[in-house]
């Protein structure tokens, strides 16, 4: 059966909704960034933090068995140690954050690359901090972007738009007489969660609340700047999936740059409170 885009159009929310229920919802508050687009949701939270929970302990033992994980305790320590500064700002985007069961690790990989999955399960790729020199306000860009898309439920939105998707062309199937096909949510989470780019209106609400969850936890913001030239300049020359899946042109860098104003009282007031302790 061809896929042509009528039927893809067809598998809409709207549609999903007639079936199964679609919900829109607004997973965070705005913050001062002011983030606040309803997103169509078709699985439940609990759905894809299962899921994820499930692919994220998986890759825990695929790399404690190839004696890769977390192999380097100062980085894990200091890794953890940026991830749960920022931790420690989620509750401003979603309160019940505070009450997740956040993980921090360390895969041993020449590779820049991190990733936050649903429900606070983090990833940081070794070669992240050591092949772009990252320090560790730049640290806290790219795992704050990444804490970011797990607030905003990216992956569960993206899932949800896959699975409409996909009943769609089933209930096409079935009334044209053709058998229903299985739904893989499992394939889903390997497909959409781990390898699938985000939108880039994803990315863009990624960018700036981690740019306020940076600034809160008292890392100067400038530095999101930094980070993101260092992987454009990085860009050029490799292949690595986390740049070809954020890429770093001269939109995201003016785009951060200026929402600097609107975040830098928070980082002065962090700072300023740091100074006192
Ligand atoms: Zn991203």
């Amino acid at each position: 059966m061809m896929k042509s885009r009528w039927k893809r159009r067809l598998a809409g929310c709207w549609l999903a909704a007639a079936l199964a229920g679609c919900a829109s919802v607004n997973t965070t508050q705005s913050g001062v960034v002011g983030v606040n687009r309803s997103q169509s949701m078709l699985l439940s939270s609990q759905q894809v933090e299962q899921l994820s929970a499930r692919g994220y302990a998986q890759q825990l033992s695929q790399a404690r068995a190839a004696g890769v994980l977390n192999a380097d305790p100062a980085l894990k320590a200091r890794v953890n140690r940026v991830a749960q500064r920022l931790i420690a700002q989620t509750p401003v985007f979603r309160p019940d954050a505070a009450r997740w069961k956040w993980e921090v690790n360390v895969l041993k990989k020449d590779e820049p690359n991190a990733y936050a999955m649903a429900g606070g399960k983090i990833m940081v790729y070794s070669g992240l901090v050591t092949q772009l020199k990252l320090t560790d306000a730049e640290l806290a860009a790219v795992v704050g972007h990444e804490i970011a898309h797990a607030l905003r439920e990216h992956s569960r939105e993206s899932m949800s738009q896959a699975y409409a998707q996909q009943m769609g062309l089933s209930l096409v199937g079935a009334l044209a007489g053709l058998q229903q096909s299985q739904l893989d949510l499992a394939a889903l989470v390997g497909d959409v969660a781990l390898s699938k780019p985000h939108s880039r209106t994803m990315e863009s609400e990624a960018d700036i609340i981690g740019l306020e969850l940076m600034a809160r936890a008292g890392y100067d913001p400038n530095a999101a700047v930094k980070v993101w030239q260092k992987m454009q300049a990085a860009g050029n020359g490799g292949g690595a999936e986390f740049l070809s899946t954020h890429p770093s042109g001269a939109t995201r860098i003016r785009d951060l740059q200026a929402r600097i104003p609107q975040v830098w009282p928070l980082y002065q007031a962090a700072a300023a409170g740091k100074g006192r302790g």
